[in-house]
């Protein structure tokens, strides 16, 4: 009888911890091979294989004994690693929703595995006709990294095209910022500045994105530069990064101004609570000029998805937004993508290709 060899399956499984206070390395992973699911689907069951993996920084709080926060718990040692999101084709299916070749993605607990077999109601079919073949869209705008940059923007941002308002963007050239930042200048801020982590990012934010100021937070004067780039204050702060880069801003920040406070970054390896403490100097400064600096989890808002995405559309169409992505090739890879990601390493939307569409 022929022999048909069955596709060989590898997933990614946590290792080790990096422990408190530690920086997360390679080694903490492992790339194991494992059995491909070819026994009979259940009922409303899919087989699908992985073709792109995100990588994100909430990941990181996965990776402890404790996640510190509520909606994500932390990963098993020695079981599949799974991330925020993904997309795949359906290789096989046993339920009327799916069919062989569609693509699917799944918004929360993608496993970094080549092929697994998912619970057809956790997956959402991708619409070919807003992504054409690239299907990876759906990770770097189409999905929670675009909702996350427009609904902070929405529900936190209070930005109103009368008030000239000048806004200043952390984590700048990452997925997220760099989507926040064009957002903030179509809703129609006056000033976008941009803060990031080289000069290459700070060129791609100036030439490429509609950016009006960048500063290379690791080689220039962050204060200097604001100072001299927002003479009147800082009106919205959208805050990937937190920490002392986060309170040199908000030390400029006018009265009545807003920060949209999406995350913490550069706290992720450190063992303190989400959000981490502030200093009573900052909280002072809060006080006196009335900044609001409300959590934005973008989870929080499901009932405005739908109405964003079609804005998300409609923007990255006309061409009004652009979308950058860093691309990683092969499963493989995915704990150095995640590590790369959480030390700088991307411009745009980190992530893996684990197999070609
Ligand atoms: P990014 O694509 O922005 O990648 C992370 C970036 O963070 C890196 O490229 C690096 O850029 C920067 N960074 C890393 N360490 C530091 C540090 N110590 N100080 C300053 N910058 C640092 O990731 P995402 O767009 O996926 O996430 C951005 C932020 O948004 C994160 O804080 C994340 O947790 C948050 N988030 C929040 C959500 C919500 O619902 N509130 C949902 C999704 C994400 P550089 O070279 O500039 O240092």
């Amino acid at each position: 009888p022929e022999k048909t060899s069955k596709p060989k399956n590898y997933r990614v499984i946590l290792k080790s911890r990096p422990g408190a206070n530690e920086t997360p390395k390679e080694e903490n992973f492992s790339v194991v091979c494992c059995p491909y699911p070819d026994d009979e689907l259940e009922e409303e069951t899919v087989l699908v294989k992985s073709l792109y993996i995100s990588v994100d920084p909430a990941m990181r709080c996965r990776m402890n004994e404790d996640t510190g926060v509520h909606y994500i718990h932390p990963w098993n040692l020695g079981q599949c690693v799974e991330g925020f999101g993904g997309v795949g084709k359906v290789e096989k299916s046993n339920s009327k929703r799916f069919q062989e070749g569609d693509i699917v993605t799944m918004g929360l607990n993608w496993m970094w595995q080549t092929y697994f077999v998912s619970e057809a109601a956790a997956l959402e079919k991708v619409d070919r006709t807003v992504v054409g073949d690239h299907v990876s869209l759906v990770l770097s705008c189409f999905g929670l990294t675009g909702l996350t940059a427009l609904l902070g923007i929405w529900v936190k941002g209070h930005i109103k095209p009368s008030c000239n308002q000048t806004v200043v963007v952390s984590g700048a050239a990452g997925a997220t910022g760099s989507l926040a930042g064009q957002i903030a200048k179509i809703e129609g801020c006056k000033q976008v500045v941009g803060i990031c982590g080289s000069d290459e990012k700070c060129h791609f934010l100036l030439k490429e994105l509609s950016f009006d100021v960048s500063v290379n937070y690791k080689t220039e004067s962050v204060e200097e530069r604001l100072k001299k780039t927002c003479p009147d204050g800082i009106d919205v702060y959208f805050d990937n990064v937190g920490g002392e880069l986060s309170d040199t801003v908000i030390k400029q920040m006018a009265e009545n101004s807003h920060i949209i406070l999406c995350g913490q970054i550069s706290q992720y390896n450190q063992d303190v609570p989400y959000p981490p403490p502030i200093s009573p100097e900052i909280t002072k400064i809060l006080q006196e000029r009335k900044i609001t600096r409300e959590r934005f989890l973008v989870l929080n808002y499901p009932e405005m998805y739908e109405e964003a995405l079609k804005q998300l559309v409609e923007w990255l169409r006309s061409g009004k937004l652009k979308v950058k992505e860093t691309v990683e090739h092969g499963l493989e890879n995915t704990p150095r993508a995640f590590i790369s990601m959480m030390n700088g390493g991307n411009i745009g939307k980190q992530l893996v290709c684990v197999s070609v569409p």
